[in-house]
């Protein structure tokens, strides 16, 4: 298995505004498999958000050494957010070409990324609501839009903070399986945030669980149960038994 990021001892301490300190992360080493399904679990507060934000490259004031291996770059990575993180002024299509917007000279879109957003839509569902706003979408609607914005610029790794958590039981339920219907169909890496037990035993390969106050990360989980998973199989509870034990509250 080829390595895309390794982590050696990473660290990271907070100042808040009284200048006391935090310890955010403590000595965390990791590394991620190209086209492996990671999952970052641990209660609240234990640090998975600056992690993910320290390996995705949008926070670079952290102690210890990361690379990115085996030709991945910065251009390849893509990001969805818990609360869909969507630009209210921008239509739908507006806002799922807003990474290639970025990429291309004032901003103008080849026919080629048009058609990469066209097809996008047209595979969320999407292309009815192609000229309207964020605010008139659903939940569901509205963070399959952040998905697909991620995807428009073709990322080799996608890292995802609690992209489900915000949305209701049902919806989160569709959206999980949209997510490991992409991750095979791409060949992707993907780094996901949750604190959600059966969500990441329904979607992760490996499972790191962290615990707080220092955030470490005390173990790295193999799932081993066999894809399509049986969410309600004897092997799936025992699965969960197993992972429960591991997480520190
Ligand atoms: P999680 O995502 O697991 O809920 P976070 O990574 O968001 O946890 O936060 C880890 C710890 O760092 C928490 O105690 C949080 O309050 C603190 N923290 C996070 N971001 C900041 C920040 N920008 N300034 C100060 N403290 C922060
Ligand atoms: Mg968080």
């Amino acid at each position: 298995m080829k390595n895309l990021i390794i982590q050696k001892n990473i660290s990271k301490v907070f100042k808040d505004y009284r200048g006391h300190k935090l310890q955010a992360i403590h000595d965390v080493s990791l590394s991620i498999e190209e086209g492996e399904f990671f999952i970052l679990l641990g209660p609240s507060g234990c640090g998975k958000s600056t992690l993910l934000r320290i390996m995705s490259c949008l926070d670079k004031e952290f102690s210890g050494t990361q690379t990115y291996e085996n030709g991945l770059s910065k251009s390849d990575l893509g990001f969805v957010f818990q609360q869909f993180a969507l630009l209210p002024w921008l239509s739908v299509r507006e806002n799922i070409s807003l990474g290639l917007t970025a990429r291309r000279t004032f901003g103008d879109l080849t026919k080629e990324d048009m058609d990469t957003v066209d097809s996008l839509m047209q595979s969320f569902g999407l292309h009815k609501f192609a000229d309207e706003y964020p605010k008139e979408l659903s939940g569901g609607m509205k963070q399959r839009v952040g998905i697909a914005r991620a995807l428009a610029i073709n990322p080799k790794v996608m890292f995802l903070d609690e992209p489900f958590s915000a949305l209701d039981s049902f919806t989160a339920k569709a959206l999980r399986q949209e997510l490991i219907d992409i991750w095979k169909e791409r060949h992707m890496t993907i780094i996901m945030v949750t604190h959600n037990i059966e969500e990441a035993l329904q979607l992760g390969d490996r499972i790191g669980v962290m615990s707080s106050r220092p955030g470490k990360l005390d173990d790295i989980v193999e799932n081993t149960l066999p894809r399509p998973r049986e969410l309600r199989s004897k092997e799936f509870f025992d699965m969960e038994d197993k992972l429960m034990s591991t997480v520190k509250v």
